[in-house]
């Protein structure tokens, strides 16, 4: 009997070490097959857009980078973020968002929320067995991997929570002294767990930016990929007060036409569609119409424009730049700014330390310096520095 066991035991861990094997490997290889860089380096580009871009302030409003088994003061050749690219390529202020469900086979069309893929990274990235089974603990352990790259390298990245925080950035960065701002938010209020009182524990743990959805209905509002696509509940809307009483941001990205009616209709919230491309330039039912584009511009709020070519057609910076035309076009040059998804499963052909060559096709398509200023990160700073709370 003792042998038995004994056996029992040894092929039990033989079997446990296999599982651990095979989820690491997994976990690296669906990363490296997701987050794809086209450009294998640095194309070439004008003196003048070199000048222009080293003169920047850049800010970029939604990274999936956290989900991932990568350590983010890294340089790594796959993927399109980490500290020293971002710096490479002149980013100042980088929100970071912690993805915490996506059902299999979602897509932009129909969602059902029944399945999850997290779970299964969450055990392939080796993050703690709490994360496994919980959207809140997901959340904040993908702020705790955040939070412990600032505190390792505190010369190079710092988390932004308070309008301080990002008037000392400034003033840093007029010195010469250059590190990443980190910003801290999340895809889908799912991540509340149904508990309201999570929002205060959320904020306190940094986040200053909740999307209501992400791919699929919830129990705030609906998504412009989910099955009903409805707007925002009851639930929903004591959610939004509670994030304006905080003075933290909306994200509307993905969420349905009503759910952005509904979320625009209240007073005191400020909203930004954080990653979106737009119906006048690629039809699809994730990107905005103009009348959202207005609604979410005539709220004082941003809209922030994709890399990916589910967004904005070929990927192509000329595309992207064509996108950011289109939008200043519609909600004006104080609404626009960058919307990467970088690292969000996306395929673009340029990553963080490229950035310049968007700066390139940004001069090519004929914006005047200013504008390119705005929405290369001005815009997006300002928008900060009015909604983020103030430690006095
Ligand atoms: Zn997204």
């Amino acid at each position: 009997m003792k042998k038995l066991k004994k056996l029992v035991i040894a092929i039990g861990v033989i079997l446990l070490i296999g599982i651990i094997i095979y989820f690491f490997f997994l976990a690296s290889y669906v990363d490296k097959s997701r987050n794809v860089r086209v450009y294998d380096s640095m194309p070439a580009i004008s003196e003048q857009a070199k000048k222009l871009h080293a003169s920047l302030f850049i800010a970029d409003m939604h990274s999936d980078n956290l989900l991932w088994d990568r350590n983010i003061l890294d340089r790594k050749n796959h993927g399109h973020v980490d500290i020293p690219r971002l710096l490479e390529g002149n980013m100042a202020l980088q929100v970071f968002d912690a993805v915490i469900k996506t059902p299999r086979g979602q897509n932009y069309n129909a969602t059902d929320a029944s399945s999850d893929n997290i779970t299964l990274l969450a055990m392939g990235n080796r993050w703690p067995i709490k994360t496994w089974n919980s959207l809140l603990e997901r959340a904040i352990h993908q702020r705790n991997l955040l939070y412990e790259a600032a505190e390792t390298a505190t010369d190079k990245l710092k988390i932004i929570t308070y309008r301080e925080d990002l008037e000392q950035l400034v003033a840093d960065r007029k010195n010469d002294i250059k590190y990443v701002g980190g910003l801290l938010s999340i895809e889908g209020m799912h991540a509340l767990e149904g508990d309201l009182d999570n929002i205060d524990k959320l904020y306190d743990l940094g986040y200053r930016m909740l999307g209501p959805v992400h791919f699929f209905d919830n129990k705030i509002g609906g998504s412009s990929s989910g099955l009903k696509k409805g707007g925002l509940t009851a639930f929903g809307r004591k959610a939004m007060k509670i994030l304006s009483e905080k003075s933290m941001v909306v994200d509307l990205a993905h969420a349905s036409p009503q759910l952005i009616r509904d979320v625009v209709s209240m007073e005191g919230v400020a909203v930004a569609i954080s990653h979106t491309g737009v119906k006048g330039i690629l039809d699809s039912p994730r990107n905005l119409s103009d009348t959202e584009i207005k609604l979410i511009a005539d709220k004082g709020g941003l809209i922030g424009i994709g890399f990916w070519p589910e967004a904005i057609g070929s990927g192509e910076p000329a595309d992207i730049a064509k996108a950011i035309s289109y939008t200043i076009d519609i909600a004006g040059e104080d609404h626009v700014c960058l919307g990467s998804d970088f690292d969000g499963s996306t395929t673009i052909h340029f990553d963080s330390a490229m950035l310049a060559v968007l700066t390139d096709a940004l001069i090519k398509e004929g914006l005047s310096e200013t504008q390119i200023r705005k929405v290369m990160g001005e815009n997006q700073l300002n928008f900060f520095l009015e909604n983020l709370p103030s430690r006095k």
